[in-house]
């Protein structure tokens, strides 16, 4: 079986170069349907690699994709990566273009890998934004049950059993406000079994990754955040909507601070 890439984001998510080796590099067209199911509408120029480790972020937890190159040690990147996915055995895909000749890359190939910093940056400002929105709602609505967090630009929101209205949208605002000022930090731990988070997904084997702000909730998360909650800048809360009895927080953070 092939092996499963080492998820270096996991660990340090301040990365945004490392040296890693190449595993396979396909074009999508050799890949298995179940890779290929992994990207829409792939042209004939898009290619999949798969590397050792990567510091490349794949879609996932309501967390967009990273984007970045992949280049030979000391030369021009020859690869862009467009969108990183995850298989369900682990490896991740990194799709792409080559950029010029069409060479792929061999196995055991020594290649760096960059991400596109400042847009990493968002999405971890926004993600991060995510769990502090989740954090002053279960401060404020602790029956409140979450049933789902979307992190992506413009569609960022937090969904909850039962309903709010816009009346207590500065509430939440007002709360929101006080964790990004008091700057708490953004704790990651892994904890050996998942279980005793209860109702919180996390009841599978192994080590379970989880995020915590300042120490004041627990959430199983795989996604990359910024150190501080400060570091998100301000983070409006957009608008409330209801829909079959779940109600939506929508977000935003700045795109640039
Ligand atoms: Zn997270």
């Amino acid at each position: 079986m092939a092996p499963s890439t080492e998820a270096v984001y996991l660990h340090d998510a301040s990365l945004r170069t490392l040296t890693t080796e190449i595993v396979s590099h396909k074009p999508v067209s050799s890949l298995s349907e179940d890779e290929k199911s992994l990207i829409k509408n792939a042209d004939l120029e898009i290619s999949a690699i798969t590397m050792r480790q990567t510091i490349l972020y794949p879609q996932g937890g309501g967390q967009p994709s990273d984007t970045g190159s992949i280049s030979l040690i000391d030369k021009e990147p020859t690869f862009t990566v467009s969108l990183v996915r995850k298989t369900e055995d682990g490896r991740i895909l990194h799709f792409g273009k080559s950029v010029g000749p069409d060479a792929l890359f061999a196995e055991g190939q020594s290649v760096v890998q960059q991400v596109d910093g400042a847009k990493r940056d968002y999405h971890s400002r926004l993600h991060t934004g995510g769990h502090i929105v989740g954090l002053a709602m279960q401060l404020l609505f602790p029956e409140m049950k979450k049933v789902k967090a979307n992190h992506f630009p413009k569609e960022a929101c937090m969904e909850y059993e039962g309903l709010l209205y816009n009346e207590q949208k500065p509430l939440i605002q007002a709360k929101v406000n006080e964790l990004v000022q008091q700057d708490l930090p953004v704790l990651i731990s892994w904890v050996e079994d998942g279980s005793d988070l209860n109702g919180r997904g996390a009841l599978r084997e192994g080590p379970v990754r989880v995020a915590s702000i300042g120490g004041l909730d627990q959430n199983p998360c795989g996604g990359t955040h910024v150190p501080t909650t400060s570091l998100t800048g301000p983070i409006t809360i957009r608008k409330i909507s209801r829909q079959k009895g779940i109600s939506r927080v929508s977000y935003e953070v700045p795109l640039e601070v």
